[in-house]
């Protein structure tokens, strides 16, 4: 997609900080960390929103969740919290899939 902020960054034409590149994954420091890791976790194909994905994209998402998940130890948390916000009423605020990737600090439950 040609207008879309995460797939400029996973392409490296808008700089971010990167934690993690494949052929399918990329994963990036947030510009605006809400703890002390904060890492956003990206299929590089354009996906708009979880609901978006298609019974092809299975694989895919299987891959952008474990690679979550090794990121996170890579990083030595053994506690964190891995979240997609689907649409603007959940916070959605970027068009392009990405999976929060929180840790660093204790967290509460219920999410506001
Ligand atoms: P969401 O609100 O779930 O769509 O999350 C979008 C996230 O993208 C927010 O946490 C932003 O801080 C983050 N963000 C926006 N622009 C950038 C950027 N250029 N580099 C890194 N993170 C960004
Ligand atoms: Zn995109």
């Amino acid at each position: 997609m040609t207008d879309c902020l995460f797939c400029k960054i996973a392409a490296g034409e808008i700089p971010s900080k990167k934690a993690y590149s494949d052929d399918h994954v990329y994963a990036f420091h947030d510009i605006a960390p809400k703890a002390p890791t904060h890492v956003l976790v990206i299929p590089k194909k354009h996906i708009g929103k979880l609901a978006d994905a298609g019974p092809d994209d299975r694989a895919l998402l299987g891959e952008v969740v474990s690679r979550a998940a090794a990121i996170a130890r890579e990083l030595g948390l053994d506690h964190y919290r891995l979240v997609a916000n689907n649409g603007e009423g959940a916070g959605q605020t970027v068009f392009h899939l990405h999976f929060h990737l929180l840790g660093g600090r204790p967290m509460s439950w219920p999410p506001g």
